[in-house]
Parts: C-alpha cells; structure tokens; sequence
C-alpha cells in the first residue's frame, strides 16, 4: 500500500424479502431512486408481465424453456418458483456491481434469500419486511389492482410459511409506517457500510493518520 491507492470496501448485497403485500417493493424504489450507490439486481422470471412493467426494468421476461437452459448454464446466482413461476437472479450484473464497489439490492423471496446467503454469507445483509397484521396485509394485496383474485389468495396463503422464516434474516423491519421503516432500512445500510470500511478503508486511514 503507498498511500495512492485508492481503497474501496466490497459491495453488499441487500437482501430485501418479505410475504407480497408487505411493502417492500415502495422501500426498494425509493432506495434506488435515493441512493447513488445502490444497484437493483434486475431478476428474470416466467410470470408473465404485467401492464405496468418494462422487460428489463422490472424484470427479464422469459419462456420457461429459456429459463431452463439458462439455469442449467449456471447463470443464475440463485433461482426458485414463487407462487407457481420461476424467478432467478442473474449472476453477471451482480458480479459486476460487487467489483466496482457497489452495492445491490435483491428484492427476492425467502428461498433465493437463503441460497443467496449460503453461496456468499460474508456479502449477503438481509432485511425481512414484516406487516404491521395480516389484515393489512391482506388489504394491501387487495388494492392491487393488477393481480387476479386467485393470484392474491396464492400470496396471502404463502404469507404465513414466509413469515415464520424471518429468524433466518438479520434485521426485521415491521412496515407499519412507511416513512418509519424506510429510515430504518436506510440507517441498517449506514451501518453495514461502516462495518465493511472498518475491514478495508478505515485501516489505510489509520495508517495515513498516524504517519502524517
Ligand atoms: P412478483 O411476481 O410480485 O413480482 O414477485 C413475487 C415474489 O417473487 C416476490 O416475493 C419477489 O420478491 C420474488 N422474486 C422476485 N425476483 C426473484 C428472484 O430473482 N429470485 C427469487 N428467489 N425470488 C424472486
């Protein structure tokens, strides 16, 4: 080290899961559009697409049979089906993220969430976004507009069997107001951060302290 160089600490993976209806995709957004640092890992899937979402924004939208085959030419960091569809994560654009020093943002279920974790456990920081109940989350799966009623009861049916996983996540944010739960995702971040400088940047500054 000369001093030169400039040091960057690794990316983190933020690890954003919670049962559909808890609110996690608004926190995300925001996330995204807040902080410059951030990258959304952008998931292929086989649902099919919905009015308001953009291949390649939302998600890569792809026949089974192409997801197939992907899949098995190891593309993907982490794969599951999700209330009847496949979803996966691409591994290029994360990889790429993760070596400039950035970080990512994965809103993905509990069981991509978990092969995410044991592929890379030093990388992987995971919130679970709890409802305040499960009357309001029911009705924020009803304000959705867009998803036909057996598709909502499919979600609030999994509701249950995702929540009972959150001891396998770090932090829990209970959703009950957004505002509230935005700032403590964002302070969680603050924090992972200044934990991975302790290991990279903050040694360097140290050293340049005391040799001044
Ligand atoms: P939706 O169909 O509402 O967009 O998403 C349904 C569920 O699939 C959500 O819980 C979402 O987080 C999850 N999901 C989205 N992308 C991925 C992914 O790449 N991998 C996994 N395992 N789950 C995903």
């Amino acid at each position: 080290m000369t001093g030169n160089e400039t040091v960057t600490r690794r990316g983190i993976m933020l690890v954003l899961a919670a049962p559909s209806g808890a609110g996690k995709s608004t926190i995300a957004r925001r996330l995204l559009a807040e902080d410059p640092m951030i990258d959304l890992s952008i998931s292929a899937t086989t649902r099919m697409r919905r009015k308001s979402e953009e291949e390649g924004v939302h998600y890569f939208f792809l026949e089974k049979e192409e997801f197939i085959s992907r899949r098995d030419q190891g593309a993907f960091l982490e794969w599951a089906e999700v209330h009847g569809n496949y979803y996966a994560t691409p591994r290029a654009a994360v990889e790429r993220s993760l070596a400039a020093g950035r970080d990512v943002l994965f809103d993905i279920d509990v069981q991509g969430a978990e092969q995410l974790k044991q592929a890379l456990p030093r990388d992987v920081v995971g919130i679970f976004v709890l409802p305040p109940s499960m009357k309001a989350l029911k009705e924020r799966l009803m304000a959705r507009a867009e998803d036909s009623k057996a598709a909502m009861e499919v979600r609030l049916k999994n509701a249950t069997g995702e929540i009972s996983r959150w001891r396998d996540y770090e932090y829990v944010v209970v959703n009950d107001d957004l505002e509230d739960a935005y700032d403590l995702v964002r302070s969680i971040l603050r924090a992972e951060r200044a934990k991975r400088e302790y290991e990279s940047v903050i040694p360097h500054h140290v050293d340049a302290l005391l040799s001044e």
